[in-house]
């Protein structure tokens, strides 16, 4: 699925309305370049949730907690990670496959630990568009309207 943005408010929109609908055990990739809005779209998808406090990219851990929701949320940015080892070091099994929500931003550097099962959630930006302007791919999402329609009689 293909969703194209207009402002950070859209971008925040999307994320609060994944946050609505996010399960316990979802894990969900943000990929795109710094300034992208991977972080704008984690603020809408933890408010989604009902979390209150503010959240910003972890910038000295790598990842951060949030219980205040209707699911706990895990705010992971793997930017700084140069070594796999990192990821093991911090016990991320506990919160991958927890009772909560993960939301990685970067998450392409740890790829070799991120299940099938992710979500992956693409934000490009575009040089000939509008400064505002973001083009947001979206996999593996249930319940986002991606219809199968084509899959009928496969
Ligand atoms: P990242 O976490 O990907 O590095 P941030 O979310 O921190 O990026 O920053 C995105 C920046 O781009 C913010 O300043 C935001 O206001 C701006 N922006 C402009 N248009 C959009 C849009 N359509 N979606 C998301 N952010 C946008
Ligand atoms: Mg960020």
């Amino acid at each position: 699925m293909v969703v194209e943005t207009h402002s950070a408010e859209e971008t925040f929109e999307l994320g609060y309305k994944m946050g609505q609908k996010a399960s316990s055990g979802d894990i969900v990739c943000l990929e795109g370049d710094l300034g992208a809005g991977k972080t704008v779209f984690a603020q809408g998808f933890a408010k989604g949730l009902g979390i209150r406090e503010n959240i910003n990219s972890p910038t000295f851990t790598i990842v951060q907690i949030y219980e205040g929701g209707r699911l706990p949320l895990y705010h992971f940015d793997v930017y700084r990670i140069t070594d796999i080892e990192e990821i093991y070091e911090i016990g991320f099994e506990e919160y991958f496959f927890g009772n909560g929500v993960c939301l990685i931003e970067w998450a392409s550097i740890v790829h070799q630990v991120i299940p099938q099962s992710a979500v992956i959630i693409k934000i490009h930006k575009s040089l000939s568009a509008d400064f505002d302007y973001r083009k947001i791919e979206i996999t593996g999402f249930m319940n986002m309207g991606e219809e199968n329609e084509n899959d009928i009689g496969d």
